[in-house]
């Protein structure tokens, strides 16, 4: 197996990429007991409003990441966290909180609003075939969501069942003399920690539209962040500002949106973690913020390897509210898109390309992937026989061994597919052989392509009828009404999977 390589941001070059050894399960790895773990941390989404196609583009990198490090021989032990608190509306430390515009503006509670978007999140990760290890998500107490997947665990935990850890960091950081009060918030001292910004950047995060940071006069420095927010005061008697807000040493309020990553990254993980990563818009505030906190308080590394994803645009231009030209999973459907077209789309350009969204080239992909579905299934209908008849015994290691090197230079996806297409041409290979490769690259991909083939089987009669039903509303366009059953049928313990044609269930 070739090393595996990842461009890493702190070091602007690829590297090879090995897990560190910690702890019992790592010395005994790495004296050929057992697996290595890889510990690794994906910046979640935040769970205010629906996520974009763009959002779900960085979960289809972090899943690709996750399944070829496991395609590597490594176990992977993930976190992708749940912002339902304290993510302010710029980059910067004014402004209001996200979740709060939004609690005001549907006059819903906080818990009611996170709950359905992370919900409907969960949803998306199923129908792009993204693992989650236990996919019951908000119903069970993130805290301590493992799931029974291929790897180990998988946790989505929320900023607010983490408030005691981001507090305690706080402390810590203020015990070590990095922090200082001002009226609306406890900050961060950058100027205590001089290896600051180390990830780059810096200077584009006041520049870059839509990251204005409006000077606070009380900072000591433009980059100072804050680390804890006080809810505005409140006459007596009278409702509270925010309906999240917790007491902590230094008064009434909220933490600020960095650091429940550090604190649930160090309390899950451990205090240095093998792989973070994000999209490009994290690299200048966020990931630097995350940095200079989680090394200050512990005087360790935080993480070693950092890796980026490029953004999606629509029609060349930014993903924006404002602009309109927003669309979700749920718009796909009504243009004879699936969301594993969609997967496929993505998969054609590496993670560190910008990709410019358009139906055509969409659509495309989405032939494509139908393409590859069909001869799928005309191999495996075809049965074991050789399609032609020399012998071809090392066909089928060549293939699996050019997809490996493509895949282990820092995910080079696009080639990946186009050696699935060459082999699916390559006329020295029999089918069986074909069919084996494809189920071990499918894998990594997480293409679903052997939906395309397999006999009926015995769902309960429960389940059959509520997917006939969502049947009927996806004939009838009623796409909220088939997302919903969607929902209905994974918390029930199935998947669907959709092509622009038909819909297959799938056991989990
Ligand atoms: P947010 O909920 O805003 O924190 O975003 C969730 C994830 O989506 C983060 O990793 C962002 O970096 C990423 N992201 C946001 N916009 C885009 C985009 N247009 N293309 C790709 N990734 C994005
Ligand atoms: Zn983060």
């Amino acid at each position: 197996m070739p090393d595996i390589r990842l461009y890493n941001t702190l070091s602007k070059q690829k590297e090879v990429f090995t897990p560190s050894h910690r702890g019992l399960a790592g010395i005994l790895s790495s004296i050929g007991f057992g697996k290595k773990t890889v510990t690794m941390y994906n910046c979640g989404p935040t769970v205010y409003q629906s996520l974009h196609i763009g959002n779900y583009r960085a979960y289809i990198f972090a899943d690709t990441l996750k399944r070829a490090l496991e395609f590597n021989g490594y176990n992977v032990k993930q976190v992708i966290n749940i912002t339902d608190v304290g993510h302010l509306v710029g980059d910067g430390d004014e402004g209001e909180d996200k979740m709060q515009v939004t609690v005001q503006k549907q006059q819903r509670s906080s818990k009611e609003i996170s709950e359905e978007y992370t919900r409907e999140f969960f949803a998306g990760l199923k129908a792009l075939n993204i693992e989650t290890g236990d996919s019951r998500g908000v119903e069970v107490d993130m805290r301590n969501s493992f799931g029974p997947d291929r790897s180990p665990a998988t946790q989505f935990p929320r900023a607010t069942g983490y408030i005691p850890e981001q507090i305690t960091l706080i402390e810590q950081l203020e015990k070590r003399g990095f922090t200082y009060k001002t009226s609306d918030g406890v900050y961060f001292d950058t100027s205590k920690f001089p290896q600051y910004g180390k990830l780059g950047n810096i200077h584009l995060a006041g520049l870059e539209e839509g990251h204005r940071v409006t000077a606070n006069a009380e900072k000591r420095n433009p980059t100072d962040f804050a680390l804890w927010k006080f809810s505005k005061e409140t006459k007596e008697g009278a409702a509270p500002h925010r309906d999240q807000e917790w007491p902590s040493p230094w008064g009434v309020g909220f933490p600020g949106w960095h650091i429940e990553c550090s604190a649930m990254a160090m309390k899950l993980l451990g205090p240095t973690i093998d792989i973070h990563t994000g999209g490009i818009d994290h690299i200048p505030t966020h990931h630097n913020n995350e940095i200079a906190q989680s090394e200050a308080s512990t005087g360790k590394s935080f993480a070693r390897f950092w890796l980026h994803g490029a953004h999606l645009l629509i029609d060349g231009q930014k993903i924006s509210k404002s602009l309109g030209n927003t669309i979700y999973l749920k718009d796909l459907a009504a243009h004879g898109v699936t969301p594993l077209g969609l997967r496929y789309w993505f998969l054609t350009a590496s993670y560190r390309t910008q990709m410019n969204f358009t139906w055509e080239a969409v659509k495309g992909a989405q032939t494509a992937y139908e393409r590859l579905l069909e001869q799928v299934r005309g191999l495996s209908k075809a049965g074991g026989s050789k399609v032609s008849g020399n012998a071809a015994e090392d066909a089928a290691p060549t293939y699996g061994k050019i997809f490996t090197q493509a895949l282990n230079d820092d995910l080079n996806t696009p080639k990946s597919l186009a050696i699935i297409w060459d082999m699916m041409k390559d006329t020295e290979m029999t089918n069986t052989e074909k069919l084996d490769s494809l189920r071990e690259f499918d894998g990594v991909l997480g293409l679903h392509l052997f939906i395309a083939i397999g006999g009926p089987v015995p769902f309960p009669a429960e389940i059959v009828d509520l997917k006939k039903e969502r049947d009927i509303a996806r004939r009838q366009r009623d796409f909220r009404k088939s997302d919903e059953l969607r929902v209905t049928l994974s918390s029930k313990g199935y998947d669907i999977v959709d092509t622009s044609t038909e819909s297959t269930l799938i056991k989990k």
